[in-house]
C-alpha cells in the first residue's frame, strides 16, 4: 500500500487557514470603527404657536411639541457629547416660559443618565453643539473637562447679543477655561471619517449637523435644527427665526444630496416621532 502524501492533507487545511486570513484582511479594510450611538432625553418644548418654525404660515396659531435630545457617540478614541438640551436646573420642577407661549421642562437629568452608563461629566472626551440656543446649550457648563469643538461664527454670534425666545437661561461661560479646538467648516471628530461635524449654517449663522457612520446602521444624519419637523424637511420650510434664508436652503440642498448619496437615516432631533424610533436609552443604535 503506497503511502498517502503528506501534502494531500495538509493543502485542504493550509488553504483554509490562507482563505480565512484573506477573508479577516477583507473585511478590516471595510469595518467601521465600534461606534455607539445613544439619545438621551434632555427635555421638551411646548408651543402655544408654532409659527416662528414656518415663514410660510402654514403654522400659524398652530401648537406643538418638540422633543430635546442630547446625543452621547460612544467611539474607541473617546466620547464625544452633541448637544446638551435644556438644562438639568429644570428637571423635577413643573419647567419655564422661554417666552410666551414657549414652554420646557425636563424629566429626567442628562448627569443622571450619564451616570446609567457609568460616565461622569468629566469623562466626556470632546462636546459639539449644532448650535447655541438655549435648547441645545443648558448643560454646556457641566462640561468644562472636555474639549468643545466650536464653530469659530456660532461663538462669535453667541456672545453678541441674542434675540428672544433663544436667551441662554444659563449663560455659557465654561468655553472660556476649557480646552477649544475652533472650526470654520467642516470637522472629522476622531479622525477617521467616522464621526464628522459638517457646517450648515441659516438657522444661526454656524449651525452644523453631525454625521455618523455606524458598523450595522450604516450613515446616519443628526439635523441639529436644519430641520424641525418631518414637515418642515418635507416641504422645504424655513423658520421665520433663522438668521439666514439662503443658506438654509442651501444648507437643506446639501444635507439631502448626503442623505441620498449615503442612504442616511436621518434624524430630526426635535420631532417627538424620529426620536421615538431609536433605540429607548440605555439602548443604542450601533
Ligand atoms: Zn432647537
Amino acid at each position: 500500500m503506497r503511502p498517502v502524501p503528506r501534502s494531500s492533507h495538509a493543502m485542504p487545511s493550509l488553504l483554509a487557514v490562507l482563505l480565512l486570513c484573506l477573508a479577516s484582511l477583507a473585511r478590516g479594510a471595510d469595518a467601521s470603527p465600534d461606534i455607539r450611538l445613544y439619545a438621551l432625553d434632555c427635555g421638551r418644548i411646548e408651543l402655544s404657536d408654532m409659527r416662528m418654525f414656518d415663514d410660510s404660515g402654514a403654522l400659524d396659531g398652530k401648537p406643538g411639541t418638540m422633543s430635546v435630545p442630547c446625543f452621547l457617540i460612544r467611539h474607541p478614541k473617546g466620547l464625544l457629547l452633541w448637544d446638551t438640551g435644556l438644562g438639568d436646573s429644570l428637571a423635577g420642577g413643573p419647567g419655564v416660559d422661554f417666552h410666551p407661549g414657549v414652554h420646557g421642562s425636563v424629566r429626567t437629568t442628562l448627569a443622571s443618565q450619564l451616570a446609567t452608563l457609568g460616565i461622569e461629566p468629566a469623562d466626556i472626551d470632546y462636546l459639539a453643539f449644532s448650535h447655541w440656543h438655549l435648547d441645545h446649550t443648558g448643560n454646556a457648563n457641566l462640561f468644562g473637562h472636555a474639549t468643545w469643538i466650536l464653530q469659530r461664527r456660532e461663538l462669535a454670534a453667541a456672545t453678541g447679543p441674542t434675540p428672544p425666545p433663544f436667551e441662554a437661561l444659563t449663560p455659557v461661560v465654561a468655553y472660556r477655561s476649557a480646552k477649544l479646538r475652533m472650526i470654520d467648516g467642516d470637522a472629522d471628530v476622531f479622525g477617521d471619517g467616522s464621526v464628522r461635524l459638517l457646517s450648515m449654517p441659516g438657522h444661526t449663522p454656524g449651525h452644523q449637523v453631525l454625521e455618523l457612520r455606524l458598523p450595522q446602521a450604516g450613515a446616519v444624519l443628526l439635523s441639529g435644527d436644519l430641520y424641525h419637523s418631518r414637515e418642515n424637511r418635507r416641504l422645504r420650510r424655513v423658520p421665520r427665526v433663522n438668521v439666514d434664508r439662503a443658506a438654509t436652503l442651501a444648507s437643506m440642498d446639501r444635507f439631502e444630496a448626503l442623505a441620498r448619496r449615503d442612504h442616511a437615516r436621518v434624524v430630526i432631533q426635535h420631532d417627538p416621532r424620529d426620536i421615538a424610533l431609536l433605540p429607548r436609552f440605555p439602548a443604542y443604535l450601533h
